[in-house]
């Protein structure tokens, strides 16, 4: 999950991360009253997941209270990369000696996190990586050794920070190891991490995305997450009911056991002419509740016009996924016909017990592409 850098800061403030201070507003009034409070000038910025909001005019400078409207007016509803502006973060500004740039990430080919920190930040890293690669220093560090004071001052030293920034910034980066690996994110980065005309190193921008399989230990993510405008509504409903699920843009709804054949389910119904609507496993437990559930998730897609229904039974049983798809049926009142694939454990005795129920509304086919054909042909129907 990506965060805002409204909330990225907010993280980094749990772990003794310097920023500015400063407030969250979705109007133009509490822009205005945000930045009385923070004291001009301020910097006004738009909230959204998207880098380059300031090319693109989405961070202005406002020295008092009139520049501040002028410019979260004009900032909020701009469109930046498909990204409409709903919410400004506005701080006290800061004056600009130096920017540099700090990430932590994973470097899975080495299996170590990895550290990279330039005294050339303010502009794209992608960019300086391509027109002055020497110019950031990478660290690859071993998770069971940690960040150490002393690797993070040579570190600094390698990167040739200015003199008076270096002790400051070496605090920092260790605070920031320990944003990264005990608040569970996959990318912690700090672009630009400034060095004031006063001496001070702070950070000027937040970019965190947690890693989601870390969730179950992170009960305060789930503010993260509600303050999300951009979230698919689907995911959440699906999250909601516990399923694994992932929205897509076509029209054949898919259930399926287990991850490797809900995804050959994806490319059949590609390989049929159609186009998937979501990814849906529904894993081991193919009971008439979790079946209800994902029915209830495909039906609430208005884009949906079929459902293929993919059942390869092993531990699961082919019959009491029958009896789940019977009962969900008679729960759900479904806006798409349903093509099912039922095969494995026990499929003659499922197959048995669906024929009664088979319709125009509910289809069974002999093979996987039978299935992906027949769905695919509803859903164009
Ligand atoms: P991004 O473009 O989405 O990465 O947004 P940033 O938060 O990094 O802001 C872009 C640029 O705006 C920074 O690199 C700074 O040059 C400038 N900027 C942001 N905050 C301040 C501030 O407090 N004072 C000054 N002088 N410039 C700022
Ligand atoms: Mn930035």
């Amino acid at each position: 999950m990506d965060l805002y850098e409204y909330q990225g800061k907010q993280y980094f403030a749990r772990f003794g991360i310097p920023t500015s201070p400063g407030g969250v507003a979705d109007t133009v009034d509490e822009a205005v009253a945000q930045a009385d409070a923070a004291g001009y000038p301020v910097v006004i910025k738009a909230q959204v997941k998207v880098g380059g909001r300031g090319k693109a005019g989405g961070v202005k400078l406002a020295a008092d209270a009139d520049e501040a409207r002028l410019h979260a007016g004009n900032i909020l509803g701009l469109d930046i990369k498909g990204h409409v502006v709903r919410r400004l973060w506005v701080e006290h500004a800061s004056d600009i000696a130096k920017e540099y740039y700090a990430s932590f990430t994973l470097d899975r080919p080495n299996k170590t996190h990895l550290g990279m920190l330039s005294a050339e930040g303010g502009v794209e890293i992608e960019e300086v990586a391509v027109t002055n690669p020497d110019a950031i220093a990478m660290l690859h560090i071993n998770p069971i050794d940690g960040l150490d004071e002393e690797t993070a001052r040579s570190w600094v030293d390698r990167a040739d920070l200015d003199p008076e920034a270096r002790a400051q910034a070496a605090t920092l980066l260790v605070r920031l190891y320990h944003c990264y690996v005990e608040g569970d994110c996959d990318l912690a980065e700090i672009n630009p991490l400034i060095l004031t005309p006063e001496g001070k190193v702070h950070a000027l921008d937040a970019k965190v995305t947690l890693d989601e399989n870390a969730s179950y230990r992170h009960p305060e993510w789930e503010e993260f997450a509600a303050d999300d405008a951009d979230v698919d509504v689907r995911e959440k409903m699906a999250k909601e009911k516990g399923l694994n699920y992932i929205g897509l843009s076509g029209s054949v709804g898919i259930i399926a056991n287990g991850a490797g054949l809900a995804m050959s389910t994806l490319d059949v119904v590609t390989q049929a002419g159609g186009e998937a609507a979501n990814f849906l496993d529904i894993g081991g437990g193919a009971n008439a509740d979790v079946m209800a559930a994902a029915l209830e998730v495909i039906n609430a897609d208005p884009a949906v016009r079929a459902i293929f229904v993919n059942i390869f039974g092993g531990i699961t049983r082919v019959d009491e996924v029958a009896k789940g798809i019977i009962e969900a049926m008679g729960r759900v009142k479904l806006n798409s016909p349903v093509v099912m694939r039922l095969d494995g454990t026990n499929a003659v005795e499922g197959r048995k017990l669906l024929a009664d129920h088979l319709s125009d509304r509910l289809i069974a086919e002999p093979t996987m592409l039978d299935a992906a054909r027949h769905a695919v042909a509803l859903a164009k129907a």
